[in-house]
């Protein structure tokens, strides 16, 4: 099992308690959160006797919206996964949320994040004769609750967390309770509503705006949030820490209508591009997006330099990922099933093309090609986050080392590559005052950034030790679907 050359989105989490079409909020919530993920999805039940699942490859509104399906999922409550691997094979036992009968009962769980150190407790347990259904890490913390010795479920889980190291934030459902989980640096989001009596725990606010459900509040970072017939409580059991989540949230992940701190993510976005705007202003007659995910730091880029913002690239959106995913030539078409220059509009003038993030430069190369080809006389490229120097291994799974371009080539060299007669990136520094701090603190970063920085809060033991130089999870690399 190689990992994947493509780039991987997260994972969506969605979870509800009392109510009595509990699988129905859960598959809005999901289709909310399918930004996330598209790769499969998967709802577990549960009506105060029997836990139910539905696992399927694919999106959400091509799946769930049978009513056939819904009523397999029968319940109060009910907890959902909109899945994009981040380790473990795109295979269908990997599909979450993830059942397992314990001695305590059932329990079920839904991961967004990546362990660090799955792979090592993995190779422990498997040789002390636990045996793994799946090549995904969310099933180490599974079998961990299944071997602790805590009589009480809650502490079982506890015990369970406190073994595991990485980005995560989980939503459990047992026989009794809805749980909702996120790891100490709070580095993957999570957030609580309510509808009437009902609880939620979503990725994401802008799952909570498709049910009509309030916004409550963030899980805190390190925080437990139990809900069950008597309400609501709060646990922390970790030591207390700053938080840092992931800035790439920020970024390029949550929806823009999400809210972040208080914050409309779009808000965020057009401010760095205002950020990029006073850093890098160049003379040009137009500004364009690379749609969807640069245009309001676009927008916020034109609003500083009064230079006129339009379309100068049309997105089809009716080209689903996974049409793009199955063969490398496909895949290659794809910018070209996806973005199209507005000819009239780009003809002759000079672009200001402005993106969220490069990675491998792969789609901002296509999109300005693409862009001298249809008559645009020049084009500055400008990006609204720092050069990607480092890979990530909580969650967002950016690539090895090797293929982020940015940690090989020098920004001059990057300007070549893709041919563009400027590009500037944002600073850090400028980042971190577009989301609203003084400066970065270098000593205790208020964000986890380390794509930008190589400061890494949680190590990443597992990959230090166990991926041999093929880029091979070796203790998975026999496993087939
Ligand atoms: P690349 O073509 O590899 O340079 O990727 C850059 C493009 O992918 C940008 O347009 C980003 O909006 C988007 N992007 C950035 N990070 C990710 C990620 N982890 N998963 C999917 N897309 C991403």
């Amino acid at each position: 099992m190689t990992r994947q050359k493509k780039l991987n989105e997260e994972c969506g989490i969605f979870g509800v308690y009392n109510h009595p079409d509990a699988s129905t909020l859960v598959t809005l919530g999901l289709h909310a959160l399918q930004h996330r993920g598209q790769e499969a999805c998967g709802i577990n039940s549960f009506d105060g006797k029997n836990f139910f699942s539905v696992k399927r490859r694919g999106l959400v509104g091509d799946n769930f919206t049978d009513k056939k399906i819904i009523k397999q999922l029968p319940g109060h409550a009910a907890i959902g996964h909109n899945r994009y691997s981040t380790t473990g094979a795109p295979i269908v036992r990997n599909i979450q949320p993830f059942f397992a009968d314990l001695h305590s009962g059932g329990i079920s769980i839904a991961h967004n994040g990546n362990l660090t150190n799955a792979i090592e407790i993995r190779e422990k347990m498997v040789k002390e004769g636990s045996i793994f259904q799946t090549t995904s890490d969310t099933e180490t913390i599974v079998q961990l609750i299944a071997k602790s010795k805590r009589l009480k479920t809650i502490d079982k889980i506890i015990d369970a967390i406190f073994q595991i190291h990485g980005g995560y934030a989980i939503t459990m459902l047992t026989s009794k309770k809805l749980i909702g989980i996120r790891d100490p640096y709070g580095i993957r989001p999570l957030v609580l509503g309510k509808l009437g009596d009902t609880y939620i725990f979503s990725s994401e606010t802008c799952a909570l705006d498709i049910i009509g459900a309030e916004y409550i509040r963030e899980i805190e970072n390190g925080e437990i949030v139990i809900i069950d017939k008597n309400g609501i409580e709060s646990i922390k059991p970790f030591p207390k820490i700053d938080a840092r989540p992931c800035v790439f949230e920020y970024i390029y992940f949550a929806r823009p209508d999400s809210i972040l701190k208080g914050k409309a993510v779009h808000e965020y976005r057009k401010n760095l591009g205002i950020e990029l705007a006073k850093e890098s202003y160049v003379e040009a007659d137009m500004i364009s997006p690379i749609p969807d995910s640069g245009l309001p730091a676009a927008l916020g880029f034109a609003n500083k330099s009064n230079i006129e913002f339009d379309m100068g690239i049309i997105r089809n959106h009716y080209v689903g990922r996974t049409f793009i995913e199955p063969t490398q030539q496909i895949r290659q078409l794809g910018v070209k099933l996806k973005h199209n220059p507005n000819k009239q509009i780009i003809k002759n003038k000079r672009i200001i093309l402005v993106d969220d993030s490069i990675v491998r430069g792969t789609t901002s190369k296509k999109i300005v090609d693409m862009l001298y080809h249809a008559g645009a006389k020049e084009i500055h490229l400008r990006v609204s986050s720092p050069p990607i120097k480092y890979p990530d291994y909580y969650g967002i799974d950016t690539p090895n080392k090797k293929d982020l371009i940015a940690a090989n080539l020098s920004v001059d060299e990057i300007a070549k590559q893709i041919g563009v007669k400027s590009l500037k990136f944002l600073s850090i520094e400028g980042l971190y005052k577009a989301l609203g701090y003084k400066n970065r603190n270098n000593k205790n970063p208020q964000l986890t950034d380390h794509c930008f920085t190589g400061d890494y809060p949680v190590k990443p033991t597992d990959n230090k030790n166990l991926i041999d130089k093929n880029n091979q999870l070796s203790l998975l690399s026999n496993v087939r679907s």
